[in-house]
């Protein structure tokens, strides 16, 4: 049967992409910074897109805010950060590259602001069950910045600052300067410490993979990236490395802007390929707006040259926890040949109860994502149970109560015989589930029935 509809002519393929199916495609582009930002209003795009211009221009204080805003900024919007930075427990850094991605018209919603500076009105009590290193980190460090929890994989935190601090950082306990809330651990970059944990790696023949964090690589110098790959190759048994930034979701431009930076990470890249093992990239993008043109060009770049980038979200309240945001995100990471890798129910980290969601809400975004994409472009939704469990399939719990809000994980290949938690806020729970929380008898007499539901022996 003949049909009278035309085939598409190559202006119909070459037509602008819009609609709602093809957002994610949709980056911005051009000096946006010059209209949001009177500060900047003469900022070229040479300048912004200068990777030491960036890090110079980090905005780090209210006064800094201000100036940088004139009246754009409410004096109201300014005293209640002013208020919440004392009280919280990482102090305040973006890049103006983030800072100008900022809807500045209405920065008390936005999600952007949300996950960098935080709000007096944001403060909410801590969960009872929150503690400061809430994965137990330091307990399964067998030297000073190296977590050896899995059998086959570690983590070495090489450095514990970042370009940017994120409120919801799971390492509040070592990142960033000390805080009026919190007095830090030093995980600094220094070639002793980090000779200890190559001594580790060498004598540990069952690592295989290593994670190199902090802090954020960004700021290793290409100098400090050599002698980490360097040690890291020599070892026969280590077959994967997996460079972690936040990096290109908050400055994407030093990959187009520090040239040393970038050759030194192909390098190694090319030369571990030659012997066999992998060395990628690992970042950390949030929300669709965070990934612009700049991004798609630093992302090119790595593309191009044969490194992989995946990536790991946290599910934040007001951020990224709504189907819409979270699917636009996925594809749009895949459309910049991103691999979006993980996304982390948040953790139990004191100070920042107002970003946490609960694990229903993982499981319903999960849900609504599956099948907008391709298989292998679908992240896995996982939570990094409380105490130090490890990653766990946010399918995976042996139990769980959403009236008390408490759910308990096995992890076979950390400790079989322990139980392992996520709890989830308790705003989300009836008052007289809140009161039982807060009450301590009531509240040992929830975990012990969740753990026995769960199949555990009684916790004593
Ligand atoms: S960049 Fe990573 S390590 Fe640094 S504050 Fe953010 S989450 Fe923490």
């Amino acid at each position: 049967m003949q049909t009278n509809t035309p085939l598409p002519t190559s202006a119909d393929l070459h037509a602008p992409q819009t609609g709602p199916d093809l957002r994610h495609r949709q980056l911005l582009d051009g000096p946006w910074w010059q209209a949001r930002i009177p500060a900047w209003s003469d900022a070229s795009e040479a300048t912004f897109h200068d990777p030491k211009w960036q890090i110079r221009n980090s905005v780090r204080k209210v006064s800094q805010m201000r100036d940088l805003l004139g009246d754009r900024a409410s004096e109201a919007f300014l005293q209640e950060v002013d208020e919440a930075i004392r009280k919280a427990p990482m102090v305040m850094r973006l890049t103006p590259y983030v800072f100008s991605l900022i809807d500045w018209a209405n920065p008390w919603e936005d999600p952007l602001r949300r996950q960098f500076i935080p709000l007096a009105r944001e403060i909410e009590p801590n969960h009872p069950m929150s503690k400061l290193d809430s994965l137990g980190e330091q307990r399964d460090a067998p030297v000073p910045g190296l977590v050896h929890r899995y059998p086959d994989k570690v983590l070495f935190l090489a450095l514990d600052v970042c370009p940017v601090y994120c409120r919801f950082c799971t390492r509040s306990y070592a990142i960033g300067s000390d805080t009026d809330a919190v007095d830090k651990i030093s995980l600094g970059a220094s070639n002793a410490r980090w000779e200890q944990a190559f001594e580790y790696l060498r004598n540990t023949p069952q690592v295989e993979d290593v994670v190199v964090s902090g802090g954020d690589a960004y700021l290793l110098s290409a100098g400090k990236l050599q002698v980490i790959f360097d040690n890291l190759l020599a070892i026969p048994h280590i077959r994967r490395i997996r460079l972690a930034t936040k990096g290109l979701a908050i400055m994407p431009q030093k990959i187009t802007g520090d040239e040393k930076w970038l050759d030194t990470l192909t390098h190694y890249a090319q030369k571990a390929r030659r012997q066999g093992v992998h060395i990628a990239v690992h970042t950390h993008a949030n929300h669709p707006r965070e990934i612009t043109a700049a991004t798609e060009r630093s992302m090119a770049m790595l593309f191009e040259r044969g490194i992989t980038v995946r990536n790991q979200s946290v599910l934040q309240a007001g951020v990224n926890d709504d189907p819409d945001t979270m699917r636009t995100l996925v594809k749009r990471l895949s459309h910049v040949n991103v691999h979006p890798y993980y996304v982390y129910t948040h953790d139990m980290v004191p100070g920042v109860e107002t970003l946490r969601t609960t694990l229903d809400t993982a499981l319903e975004i999960e849900k609504a994502v599956r099948g907008s994409t391709a298989g292998f472009n679908t992240p896995t939704f996982v939570c990094d149970a409380e105490g130090g469990g490890g990653k766990r399939d946010a399918h995976s719990f042996e139990y769980y109560n959403r009236e008390l809000g408490i759910a308990v994980f096995r992890s076979p290949n950390v400790d079989d015989t322990t139980p392992y938690f996520y709890f989830d806020p308790l705003r989300e729970l009836s008052p007289e589930a809140r009161r039982a929380w807060n009450h301590p008898v009531l509240r040992e007499r929830i975990v012990q029935t969740a753990v026995e539901q769960a199949g555990f022996g009684p916790v004593h």
